[in-house]
């Protein structure tokens, strides 16, 4: 097949048929089917376009074109006016949708006479990738304008339904509720074995851009996939952590504990190629230019060819104390300013670990081999210094080392285990953490996703009454509800809060949401928040972890309260899960016993 003969519409009717179910299953065969049909040359396309982008996440490039500008170019397209398009949209929600019904409305009426419909050629994927790719690149002047006119150029070649889903694509709306597992389970039976899954996976933790993968497995098959290696300047999807309340059950878990400080920062993972360095967030964006203090002491260090990983801490270098995340916040995002801000808030990046050094994979050595490399390589720097760690066997050295992590401003402590390899983008017993909150009565801070909102009253008219929270359950990729939370919040922040989920607001609740709950407002899961509770209950309306304790109720965070910190180093994937929830009420059980 020639690859221009494939046509648009082949990947629209896949997006159609996403978009009428919520059952895993009937999307991991409606993509795996897709897979088999698309040649392998643009199977990468196909695979971003799913995701609802052109290009792997990490690049981060965004094709983001404001609704409202594409309403010109939807204009343009049909010769409906802005206004009218602008109250329908109003109307209706989805902007999408909208120019479904436009065009098709205007293509049954107007067919006779307009020409461009009858000269229309159908779109192939390579040419949409293509046009909209363009579109992307456009920057400057100028650049706006531009945009529209090859936007309006496109819709004026798609059917109805294809252009809706452009519409969709290029407003970043495009949300089929399609995980990156749930592409690797399509992927798996498409090009493989079920057992082989793990292979995929495991190259997707250490490369995690699927176009490329699913390319390499169409092309070559699992060899292929089993040859993708660490590459410096491609992100790795971090290791993570699980939580013990006590340190006798950590030393139960790790009897010989490597222990270290808990620093309350930002995660940085280090890129070392010859001249080029770069530095991704634990989400993998790029955020290089907003630490050239640390790119600069990394240049100095003369390693050429490396991966590292540590905790940016914001840091008081005269008398060497480690400051509250909230220090660290003000270098985060920053656009403008830079310079000024390293001035204001200078930092401090404690490496705890190495993960590739000359050619060397490093991540299937054991945690002390690690620890041994990273130490003969890195000595301190200006804003550079290694975690410390201690072998531990005993929880009175336990304590002593938790005790002297706080004084110095760190949240707690990591107890790792010294045989350990490390796993990508895995959480387990291997790393367990331990905070401060642990000692107090109250249960741990969770990162919880906003899915939805009740209207406030009161003194709280006019902005939310709650936001509805929920946990991410990773076994049915979906999110659970676990409480409302309407406590914590300044004045300021609450009355700010329709306008800070304006962006994700939805008709209605959410694919991959499962709530007993009807809130007002229904939200794309994507605001990750920081929440202090004092108990985990059974509740017969909250459905996180449904069953699994009693039947057919779930578990609830009682009195849960903002911290104030929006995760916004977390996307929702990375909020705390449902088996984490569940193993806190163990615990807590357990504690209270
Ligand atoms: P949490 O975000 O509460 O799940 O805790 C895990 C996070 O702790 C990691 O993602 C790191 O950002 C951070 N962290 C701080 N110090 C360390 C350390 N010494 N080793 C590993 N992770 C650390």
């Amino acid at each position: 097949m020639l690859l221009l003969d494939v046509l648009y519409r082949e990947l629209v009717d896949t997006f159609e048929k996403i978009e009428k179910t919520s059952k895993r299953l009937e999307i991991t065969d409606y993509l795996s089917n897709l897979f088999k049909k698309i040649p392998s040359d643009i199977i990468d396309k196909v695979v971003y376009l799913i995701k609802g982008g052109l290009h792997p996440d990490y690049l981060g490039i965004e094709l983001g074109i404001a609704e409202k500008l594409t309403i010109k170019s939807i204009s343009a397209a049909t010769s409906i006016p802005e206004e009218d398009i602008l109250k329908k949209w109003q109307e209706i929600g989805d902007l999408g949708t909208v120019t479904e019904i436009l065009i098709s409305n205007q293509t049954k009426e107007e067919e006779s006479k307009k020409n461009s419909y009858s000269i229309k050629k159908p779109l192939t994927i390579e040419a949409v990738y293509m046009v909209l790719g363009h579109i992307a690149k456009l920057s400057g002047t100028g650049s706006q304008k531009a945009k529209i006119q090859i936007l309006s150029y496109l819709l004026q070649y798609a059917e109805p339904v294809e252009a809706k889903y452009i519409i969709k694509t290029v407003t970043g709306k495009l949300r089929l509720g399609v995980g990156d597992m749930l592409i690797i389970d399509a992927l798996s039976i498409a090009f493989a074995k079920k057992t082989d899954r793990n292979v995929i996976e495991r190259a997707y933790n250490i490369y995690p851009d699927l176009g490329m993968i699913a390319k390499v497995l169409a092309k070559e098959g699992l060899d292929g996939v089993l040859s993708i290696k660490i590459t410096p300047g491609i992100p790795i999807r971090p290791m993570l952590a699980e939580r013990l309340y006590n340190i006798k059950e950590i030393l139960e878990k790790i009897p010989l504990s490597a222990v270290e400080n808990k620093y309350d920062g930002i995660r940085m993972q280090c890129h070392i190629k010859d001249d080029i360095i770069k530095l991704f967030s634990r989400r993998l964006e790029d955020i290089t230019d907003q630490f050239p203090d640390i790119r600069m002491d990394l240049k100095e260090s003369k390693i050429r060819d490396a991966i590292f990983e540590g905790e940016c801490v914001a840091f008081n270098q005269n008398t060497g104390e480690i400051l509250p995340f909230q220090e660290i916040s003000h270098r985060r995002g920053r656009k403008q300013g830079i310079i000024q801000a390293i001035e204001d808030y200078p930092v401090c990046l404690f490496l705890f670990d190495c993960l590739y050094k000359d050619g060397e994979d490093l991540t299937v050595k054991s945690y002390l081999e690690r620890r041994k490399i990273l130490e003969s390589v890195i000595k301190p720097f200006d804003k550079i210094d290694i975690s410390n760690y201690e072998i531990i066997d005993n929880i009175k050295d336990f304590e002593k080392f938790f005790d002297r992590a706080l004084e110095i401003g760190c949240e707690g402590i990591i107890a790792k285990s010294p045989d350990s390899k490390y796993m990508a983008g895995a959480r387990g017993w291997n790393w367990i953490k331990y905070k401060r909150e642990y000692k107090s009565e109250l249960v741990d801070t969770v990162d919880l996703v906003a899915v939805g909102a009740f209207s406030g009253r009161g003194r709280r008219a006019g902005t939310y009454g709650a936001l509805l929270m929920a946990a991410y359950n990773p076994d049915k990729d979906c999110f659970e509800t676990v409480c409302k939370l309407g406590t914590g919040f300044d004045d300021d922040t609450l009355m700010r809060l329709p306008a800070k989920f304006e962006e994700y607001r939805l008709k209605e609740i959410d694919k991959s949401v499962e709530s007993r709950i009807d809130a007002d407002y229904w939200f794309v899961p994507s605001v990750v928040m920081e929440i202090l509770g004092a108990e985990i209950t059974l509740s017969p309306i909250h459905t996180c972890g449904l069953g699994s304790i009693k039947d057919d109720f779930g578990l609830a965070i009682r009195f849960p309260r903002f911290t104030g910190r929006w995760r916004d180093d977390k996307n929702p994937f990375d909020a705390t899960t449902t088996p984490e929830i569940i193993e806190m009420y163990k615990l807590q059980l357990k504690r209270f016993k």
